[in-house]
């Protein structure tokens, strides 16, 4: 099991900036711009009173942090988690303007929030808690304004829960509020696999360069939800071992490779992955170091730290979780020589799935699997080719050729709106 660690994902989140920031000499015109981007437009916090099956009232504490819509909606999940402060939230918005800054999609960042445990409601309380979610935020969304989607604990079901209560208010069908939605309410084609595919991508692509594949190479991967579960799966597919895997039940290893179909198979049955037969139990601060090529944290922020860093032995680490390695961990993997594929170019893809969902929705006019894999595979393309050769020419890491990369479009916009 990970620690949730106490790290101020904001400060974190500037320091990263702050390196990008100096890294390039034209950004220096850029001075009020770069101030005001730590700034979201406003953090809304709401109390959220829901019935609960036994008849008592439970009041949850929500937020929604609007970071920037300087070309665009606000744009970022939902999530449902029992450990925050509103500076994560913020962090977690400012981060969603860079990821789609990066990728070059027209929407800008912002990113919500439950204090809550889900696995501790019921379906019926998890859907109460949903519908006054966006009851209290109404005015706030909207398919121009600001379009939620899921994250870390949140689901289709959700979304569809969301969009269902939006719609009623707004007083017509309105499917472009929420993105993440199952298909039969608007989703797109590729959503599931999205996150975790774009990274496989991703990596494959940086890869690429120095005539590298996946086949082969040994993964651990902390996280078996949404993405870890998937990137799990799609590694396994791909030739790759996965050696070692993770998450809130435990942490579990083997060298020859873990039984990935049979892990998921049960844990679809609610199996926990170390009642897995004949697999190693390990401890989480044995985790990280376990022999590897390639270390994936699909989790929550600040996983890699101080304390595990230099104790990593793989020579890639593909972020597809937000923001976790911290600013310190991130300096003792360059010195390394450990190759950092960056969360804001790692795992955009949710987002850019979203947008294609989006834009299906507004137009009601929906994409083949094909046609969405292939918008996937283009603007992937182009994002890890602008990021890799901006951090060749300032002979810098990924992540900050990643920020320069995004710095540079954001600034451009806040300027040219007199921001
Ligand atoms: N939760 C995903 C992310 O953090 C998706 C956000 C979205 O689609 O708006 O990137």
């Amino acid at each position: 099991m990970w620690k949730q660690n106490t790290n101020n994902p904001l400060e974190n989140a500037k320091l990263q900036m702050q390196q990008a920031f100096e890294t390039h000499p034209d950004f220096v015109q850029y001075q009020d711009q770069f101030a005001k981007l730590f700034y979201p437009d406003r953090t809304i916090e709401i109390s959220i009173p829901v019935r609960m099956d036994d008849g008592t009232l439970q009041i949850f504490t929500g937020y929604r942090s609007q970071h920037s819509d300087i070309r665009g909606p606000y744009k970022g999940g939902i999530r449902f988690h029992q450990d925050v402060n509103a500076d994560e939230v913020k962090a977690l918005s400012v981060w969603m303007t860079i990821k789609t800054a990066v990728v070059d999609i027209p929407l800008w960042g912002g990113k919500g929030w439950v204090i809550v445990d889900p696995r501790s409601l019921s379906r019926n309380e998890l859907e109460q808690l949903s519908r006054w979610y966006v009851r209290w935020l109404y005015k706030y969304l909207g398919k121009d304004t600001d379009i939620p989607a899921p994250d870390v604990n949140t689901s289709g079901s959700i979304m569809a829960w969301m969009m269902d209560e939006y719609s009623l208010l707004n007083g017509e069908y309105t499917p472009g509020s929420f993105t993440g939605k199952p298909l039969s309410v608007g989703g797109s084609l590729g959503r599931k696999e999205a996150t975790a595919q774009w990274g496989i991508y991703v990596l494959e692509q940086i890869l690429s360069y120095s005539w590298e594949k996946i086949a082969g190479k040994k993964v651990i991967i902390q996280g078996t939800g949404n993405v870890g579960g998937i990137a799990a799966e799609l590694f396994h597919k791909s030739g790759a071992k996965v050696v070692g895997l993770s998450d809130i039940d435990g942490c579990i290893a083997d060298e020859n490779g873990l039984n990935i179909p049979e892990i998921f198979k049960q844990k679809k049955l609610g199996k926990k992955i170390t009642d897995t037969p004949g697999v190693k139990k390990i401890d989480a601060s044995d985790f990280f170091s376990l022999e590897s090529d390639i270390v994936v944290p699909a989790a929550l922020e600040n996983q890699i730290t101080v304390e595990n860093a230099g104790t990593i032995r793989a020579k890639i680490v593909l972020e597809l979780a937000n923001g976790p390695t911290t600013k310190e961990a991130d300096e003792i993997l360059f010195s390394k020589n450990i190759l950092v594929i960056p969360d804001i170019l790692a795992n955009a893809w949710g987002v850019v799935v979203s947008y294609f969902e989006q834009i299906q929705n507004n137009t009601n006019h929906y994409w083949t699997a094909e046609k969405v894999d292939a918008h996937l595979q283009e603007t992937m393309k182009k994002a890890a080719q602008w990021v890799y050769e901006t951090a060749k020419s300032h002979d810098t890491f990924l992540r900050s050729g990643a920020y320069i990369v995004a710095l540079q479009r954001i600034f451009e916009a806040m300027a040219d709106r007199g921001k």
